[in-house]
């Protein structure tokens, strides 16, 4: 025992009950595609964009439509339980898993949750809001959270705004690309909406660092930068199409 400063996840205890919650139920949930708004992976995101290329050409779109970024600020730490739990029930029951079952679950996932303590200087604290990182299902317990608020949060938006945000609205974890061919300026509205629909999920749009506008209302940028990609709008003589490069 030294007196230097000392920060260290001991989770141990429900380490374990996390791996074996995480390992039976919630990834295979989360790879059984039933969060439709998730981009998994980069093949994912290529399918989006290629979804999107037949919509503007089946549709014959003319006009350049309006690509846009989200993410939360503190993703992790803002997934409370009010918010996760009752997307995992609601999820494990769509795969037929018994409701005494899922109880279980969810029981479980409350002692996870709860058992993150942390040491700092021989006082041992528990972090009571939110995920820590360092439980093997945090990832699939926010990407559940965040598919059942997308559920609920888009259809909402659309009916309160009468805008389309549908079908070309993806998150991967908590980064969002969206589509839209209603004005730009829509994405205020949207951000608002979204900020104001589930107060501990808060998102942000890039900003221009030149004229500090959303980047996606700003002349400054020709494309968007998602993930490790770049994304753009390419003019071509009758209409145009949304193209995406990897890597930066
Ligand atoms: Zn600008």
């Amino acid at each position: 025992m030294s007196g230097s400063p000392n920060l260290q996840l001991s989770g141990s205890a429900t380490s374990h009950l996390s791996t074996v919650l995480d390992y039976a139920y919630l990834k295979p949930t989360v790879e059984e595609g039933l969060c439709t708004r998730r981009l998994g992976d980069t093949r994912d995101a290529l399918l989006f964009i290629e979804n999107l290329n037949d919509y503007l050409w089946v549709n014959s779109v003319q006009s350049k439509p309006t690509i846009f970024a989200m993410d939360v600020k503190n993703f992790f730490p803002s997934v409370n339980l009010t918010l996760a739990l009752p997307a995992i029930s609601k999820f494990l029951a769509k795969r037929g898993i018994s409701m005494p079952e899922i109880e279980v679950v969810l029981d479980g996932l409350k002692l996870v949750r709860n058992g993150n303590f942390f040491k700092w200087k021989e006082t041992f604290f528990n972090q009571i809001s939110g995920c820590a990182l360092g439980n093997p299902d945090t990832c699939s317990y926010c990407d559940l959270a965040m598919a059942h608020l997308l559920d609920r949060m888009v259809p909402n938006f659309e009916a309160a705004l009468a805008i389309e945000l549908d079908p070309f609205f993806k998150v991967y974890r908590d980064d969002g690309l969206g589509f839209t061919l209603a004005d730009p300026a829509i994405i205020v509205d949207v951000l608002n909406f979204f900020n104001n629909y589930d107060r501990s999920i808060q998102w942000t749009i890039p900003q221009c660092n030149l004229c500090l506008m959303p980047e996606v209302l700003c002349q400054h940028y020709d494309h968007l930068e998602f993930l490790d990609c770049s994304v753009t709008w390419k003019q071509i003589r009758k209409g145009g199409f949304v193209d995406i490069k990897f890597g930066n």
